[in-house]
């Protein structure tokens, strides 16, 4: 039997877990860090964002994390630490494709959008490969002298007076772990939700899509593809495939992600109302049937092999989840614990640094002292009212997809909530508490919600009586310019 005492135990060993093990640790707290796996292993949730970059910077730079900087900016990275792979990210692009055609870009851009999430090459954001960046901060954790335990599934969690015992095996040796305060980094698993019975509800979110998805080597260029198709690359702000590269089709849309090594992460988010989940079929066939129903893309893919990585495509049944709650009496799950919407605009890698910022401030300011429940109570309501925002906020944008300008003029709701928080945060606003995306706006969450009720109304009107592109537009306008204006 392993049997030792600390005061933080961290479950999961992702980013949100290393970063929390290293943050407890400068914070005098006699920490572990377990995780079921070992290093190298494969993980998604890959691309970065200007705000998760800039959360990261703060935290290096709070909790001193000698060795992470350089991880905040694409450039840097590649310099410091050759060995992580990542790729290059310039912004957000999407194109709109139709069924059965080639893609045909437009003189009028009509079918395409880049939205540029930094001004160069220098100071761009990053894909994170995330075997190689999880493997790189989970030796700063050694580093650090900090204990770790690999290939330890944690399989139960009880209380025993004033702390937990956190139960597991270690290959087949029992492991038995006191610790006074639990965070759970175990993402989907959510390994204290399962210990406490934590309801976790589906039904109420109003997003509903699934995944197929895996890392390939061989894709075909779709830089080249668009200029092969006639397309004109010189208004663009950035060359369009070193980005979160979005593929809008019919029910859906394509992620694809290149990293510098030659491969590239791609994946089919599907509207289950459209695509219905069939356990019995196989991804790869899956794949094949829908990618095959659009020429450009089917061109990119034909010489393309699974990496060994993922050896084949995995499937996912719905990927929505809440739980009623993520956190509690001494203990705390990170926000992808709490919950998850869509990779939809890449939310996850951000929001969970900020939950981490939120936390770290808690563990901070209240470790030993009377008003760390109310803490803890407060922050499970933000990550709530995150997803809960987020859900509406994509939910909207799955709701304009078969429109590309209805869709781009939806999605602008996001990039304003990302300017305002990032903004906010820039000037000494966002104070711990407040939310990821400042989904406590109230202006924010009404403007949200009239979108989502506009769009549910004109989903049951025939085409001829919906506003045209124009005059959608310019409502968008209307309940973005408020926004905009109170977000410095
Ligand atoms: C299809 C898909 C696409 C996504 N795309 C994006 C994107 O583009 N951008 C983005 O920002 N986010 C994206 N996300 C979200 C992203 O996956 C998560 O935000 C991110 O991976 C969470 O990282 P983490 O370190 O918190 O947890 P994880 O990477 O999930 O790590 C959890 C760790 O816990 C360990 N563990 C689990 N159970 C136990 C146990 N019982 N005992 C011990 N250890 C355990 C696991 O081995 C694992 O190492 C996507 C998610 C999905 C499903």
């Amino acid at each position: 039997m392993i049997q030792f005492d600390v005061d933080l135990a961290v479950i999961g060993s992702g980013f949100g877990g290393s970063l929390m093990a290293m943050i407890g640790q400068r914070l005098g707290l006699r920490t572990v860090l377990i995780d079921r796996a070992s290093h190298p292993r494969f993980t998604i949730g890959e691309s970065s964002t200007p705000i998760a970059n800039m959360v990261l910077r703060d935290l290096v730079q709070r909790y001193k994390l000698t060795g992470i900087e350089p991880l905040c900016e694409y450039a840097s990275a590649e310099q410091a630490h050759p060995d992580v792979t990542l790729g290059i990210k310039r912004g957000f692009t999407y194109f709109w494709h139709r069924t059965g055609e080639p893609f045909q870009p437009q003189a009028d851009r009509s079918n395409e959008w880049l939205v540029p999430g930094n001004p160069d090459d220098l100071t761009a954001d990053a894909h994170w490969l995330r075997s190689d960046v999880d493997r790189f901060l989970f030796k700063q954790v050694r580093a650090n002298s900090i204990a770790t335990m690999e290939n330890t599934d944690v399989t139960d969690i009880t209380r025993d007076d004033d702390r937990w015992c956190v139960g597991g095996y270690h290959s087949e040796e029992p492991v038995r772990i006191f610790a006074q305060f639990v965070l759970d980094a175990s993402g989907g698993t959510g390994v204290m939700l399962k210990a406490l019975e934590i309801p976790i509800s589906v039904d109420c979110m109003k997003t509903k899509t699934r995944t197929l998805y895996g890392h390939f080597t061989g894709v075909g260029n779709w830089l080249d593809a668009y200029q092969e198709a006639g397309g004109d690359v010189e208004g663009h702000p950035y060359r369009c495939d070193e980005a979160a590269v979005h593929h809008i089709i019919e029910g859906g849309w394509m992620w694809q992600l290149q990293f510098r090594n030659g491969v590239t992460s791609a994946g089919l988010v599907l509207d289950q109302d459209r695509h219905p989940y069939h356990p019995d079929r196989y991804p790869d066939e899956e794949w094949h049937l829908i990618v095959e129903r659009y020429p450009t893309l089917a061109k990119q893919f034909a010489g393309s092999r699974m990496h060994e990585a993922t050896f084949h495509l995995i499937g996912t049944d719905r990927l929505q989840r809440i739980a009623e709650r993520s956190a509690g009496a001494g203990w705390a799950g990170l926000p992808n614990v709490g919950g998850f919407v869509d990779p939809l605009h890449g939310t996850g890698i951000a929001q969970i640094l900020c939950g981490i910022e939120r936390l770290a401030a808690i563990l901070e300011r209240s470790w030993g002292r009377d008003d760390m429940e109310a803490q803890l109570d407060a922050y499970s309501r933000t990550v709530r009212t995150e997803i809960e925002l987020i859900d509406s906020l994509l939910h909207a944008c799955y709701l304009a997809m078969d429109d590309f300008s209805r869709f781009k003029s939806t999605s602008r709701l996001y990039f304003v909530a990302s300017s305002m928080y990032e903004r906010r945060f820039r000037a000494g606003r966002i104070q711990p508490e407040h939310a990821f995306l400042c989904a406590d706006d109230e202006l924010l969450r009404s403007a949200v919600s009239q979108v989502v009720d506009r769009l549910t109304e004109d989903a049951q009107l025939p085409a001829e009586q919906r506003a045209d592109a124009a005059a959608f537009d310019q409502w968008i306008d209307e309940l973005v310019e408020p926004l905009e204006k109170n977000s410095d």
